[in-house]
């Protein structure tokens, strides 16, 4: 129960846009996938489609293998939560909560046992009587999802819920929220923008760019083997620069000639991702430690900047300008402006790209 699969799901809106173009996706039972992607890409609208609240322009959507894509939203058995919590505001968080039960005409009394034990999963035993304006915005959050899980849904939707909340918070609900879909084992699409919440949440991330599907895969498939130059840029913080190709695993990058991770690209200018944390700084006197293997570059500081937990630079190698992060504590290099360093990395943190 809970197997959902998009086949070329598309939604063109009145002016020839197309919103979501050829969306081609299988998420088992069970498991949490991330939409992640820029405001405009296309993340709303998927998820309305497969909420039932936008008809499909073409496509489709199928549910255990039962092709879902006419059916009203009300017989799709899906639950619901989006970004403004939506409840009622004149009813009852009790009366929210059941909203979806009398809909169905489940019996009364049954009907007050699912809504405590659903504000009992979202630990908000006791709340019952309470009106949403009298609860926090989180607390107001947690409603909402107890009223989309009371009725037992197939698939859970989940829009930007935890955007008007803020950090502290957020992260909080990330956790709850994840505690409770394992809990429950229910398959739950959940849309975002927010990287680290797609990385940290997700069993699977589906990065959108212009109403496409860019890539589709595990946070550490996405993170680590990003499979273009927009993935690798939208996930995470990345050095882009400008290379030119020499062969299947040398690219120059300014001045200098470094080992690449293996690219079928052809020789030629292209563009070059690499993690700031991924580059080590050394002392310029360490250099005879360096293996053969690792690139490594003689670079000079051009600005520090203190973030907290890490600290980042910007290092002039030699044409290009890299940022490199590095823990605040634990390193024991005092780095300052104008110093020179060697800046090393491993080739396979070196992912090029066609421009
Ligand atoms: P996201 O949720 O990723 O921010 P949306 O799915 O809301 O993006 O929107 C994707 C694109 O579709 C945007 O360009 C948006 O302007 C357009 N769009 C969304 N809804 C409509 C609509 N009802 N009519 C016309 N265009 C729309
Ligand atoms: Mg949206």
């Amino acid at each position: 129960r809970g197997h959902l699969r998009l086949e070329g799901v598309t939604k063109r809106f009145a002016g020839d846009v197309n919103a979501v173009s050829d969306v081609n996706l299988d998420l088992e039972r069970g498991k949490l996938l991330g939409l992640l992607g820029p405001s405009g890409c296309g993340k709303t609208t998927t998820l309305r489609m497969i909420a039932g609240l936008l008809p499909i322009t073409s496509g489709r959507i199928l549910v255990d293998d039962d092709d879902i894509s006419l059916r009203p939203p009300h017989q799709r058995d899906f639950g619901l939560v989006f970004q403004n919590y939506a409840l009622f505001p004149h009813m009852t968080v009790a009366e929210n909560v059941a909203f979806g039960l009398d809909m169905r005409r489940v019996p009364k009394a049954e009907a007050r046992r699912r809504v405590a034990e659903a504000l009992e999963l979202v630990r908000l035993p006791g709340y019952g009587e309470r009106k949403p304006r009298e609860m926090s915005g989180g607390q107001q959050q947690r409603v909402a999802l107890a009223r989309a899980l009371v009725i037992n849904p197939r698939i859970l939707l989940l829009d930007e819920p935890l955007s008007n909340l803020d950090a502290k918070l957020r992260d909080e609900m990330r956790r709850e929220i994840r505690e409770i879909q394992q809990r429950l084992g229910i398959t739950t699409v959940f849309v975002t923008h927010d990287q680290v919440e797609a990385l940290t949440m997700c069993d699977v991330v589906g990065v959108m760019s212009g109403g496409r599907l860019a890539q589709i895969g595990t946070p550490e498939d996405i993170y680590e083997r990003p499979a273009s130059l927009f993935v690798a840029d939208f996930v995470g913080r990345t050095n882009i620069l400008d290379c030119e190709v020499l062969n299947g695993h040398r690219v120059r990058l300014g001045d200098g000639v470094y080992s690449c991770a293996a690219t079928t690209i052809r020789p030629g200018k292209a563009k070059v991702a690499i993690r700031p944390h991924r580059i080590n700084l050394t002392p310029h006197r360490d250099r005879a430690l360096l293996s053969t293997s690792t690139n490594s570059a003689e670079g000079r500081v051009l600005r520090t900047t203190y973030v907290g937990d890490i600290v980042q630079y910007d290092i002039d190698i030699g044409g290009p300008t890299l940022q490199v992060e590095t823990p605040t504590h634990g390193r024991g290099l005092a780095v300052a402006v104008g110093d020179k360093l060697l800046c090393e990395w491993r080739p396979d943190d070196m992912l090029v790209f066609e421009r």
